[in-house]
């Protein structure tokens, strides 16, 4: 995982599971690396796809892999998700690697 000051605005973050790496921009202007609001909801949305997550569709219970959708709740996961990020946990490789 790398954290990046300054992303130049085109996304919060990535992951490249080729490498596989997981990029977060650090948002706090002061530098401070206090992971707070959007800036921990896309560190942990990007973890999610390095313990194999996908991106669901849009729902009005919201979910935490669900890219670019409005004021739902984008913390939650399914149990389905959940059991899925154990088991890539378990493997002690990030997905793609
Ligand atoms: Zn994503």
């Amino acid at each position: 995982m790398f954290l990046i000051q300054d992303l130049g605005g085109i996304a919060g973050g990535f992951y490249f599971p080729s490498i596989p790496a997981t990029l977060s921009a650090v948002i706090d202007p002061f530098g401070q690396r206090e992971l707070t609001g959007s800036a921990a909801r896309i560190l942990a949305h990007e973890l999610g796809h390095s313990l194999s997550l996908a991106h669901v569709p849009c729902t009005p219970e919201g979910n935490l892999m669900a890219a670019g959708c409005d004021s739902q709740d984008r913390t939650r996961l399914t149990a389905t998700q959940a059991q899925a990020a154990r088991q890539q946990a378990r493997r002690g490789q990030p997905f793609g690697s």
